[in-house]
């Protein structure tokens, strides 16, 4: 599986936000959002610039579990880049991290384009669609990004699951504008999400553009019945790797 990083930090968005978590951060992403404004994602080194140098690799999940024992933390949260791109890989994972620590809670970051087996082991699976606001206009990548960002069966699926109580899930969205919001409403008609498992996130990579962002965010959350989330780990430590 290829491992962009492994650090221990705190839950910075969602659900589970500040609790103290072991991440593990897959390498390599099918999308590549770029945001009103200019801003790439967050993890460009897992997506549009790969840094060679920087990123771990091709890693065995027995070294996987290894580093994870280091730390008494019950929450494991699996980011990327897109984990489930590895779809048989991230099972096996999940399931070897389960007999690591019985106790653990796992939490799947994904932007919910694929599935697979991995599901049954996750306990949280934190969904981030991508809106129109994220394709990256005028670059080589506006077409696959645009035809790939939402897949409906993978959404609804999840939203089954969580109905039969199968699995948790949170929806984030990154809010950039009024015009996001039309399109949330879409999905979550057609996937079938409730209000209360919906989070908005201000955009941006750095304190400054949350700052800018955030009560228009908050005020968005206040008028459509949505949970507001920020994002800790960049007030606290900026546009930084391993936090
Ligand atoms: S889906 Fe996530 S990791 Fe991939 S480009 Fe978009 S924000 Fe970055």
């Amino acid at each position: 599986m290829q491992i962009s990083e492994l650090f221990y930090s705190i839950q910075g968005e969602g659900k589970r936000t500040g609790n103290p978590s072991f991440f593990i951060r897959t390498n390599n992403c099918n999308l590549r959002c770029r945001f009103p404004g200019g801003n790439y994602c967050d993890t460009p080194y897992t997506s549009w610039f790969p840094d060679d140098v920087k990123n771990i690799g091709d890693t065995e999940i027995s070294k996987i579990t290894a580093e994870y024992s280091k730390y008494s933390c019950r929450d494991i949260v699996i980011t990327g880049g897109e984990p489930s791109i590895y779809a048989e890989q991230l099972e096996e994972l999940c399931i070897e991290l389960k007999k690591t620590n019985k106790e653990s809670f796992i939490t799947l970051e994904t932007n919910g384009t694929f599935t697979g087996d991995f599901i049954k082991y996750t306990d949280l699976a934190s969904i981030s669609p991508k809106l129109k606001s994220s394709v990256p206009f005028n670059t080589e990548f506006e077409k696959t990004h645009g035809k790939n960002r939402i897949n409906l069966n993978v959404l609804k699926n999840y939203s089954l699951l969580k109905e039969n109580n199968l699995i948790d899930i949170q929806l984030k969205f990154v809010f950039t504008s009024e015009a996001d919001l039309k399109e949330i409403k879409e999905l979550q008609t057609k996937a079938g999400f409730s209000d209360k498992d919906i989070y908005l996130m201000p955009e941006g990579i750095s304190e400054e553009d949350l700052r800018k962002n955030r009560v228009q965010t908050i005020e968005a959350c206040l008028k459509n019945g949505y949970n507001y989330t920020d994002r800790i780990h960049i007030i606290a430590w900026g546009d930084k790797r391993g936090v």
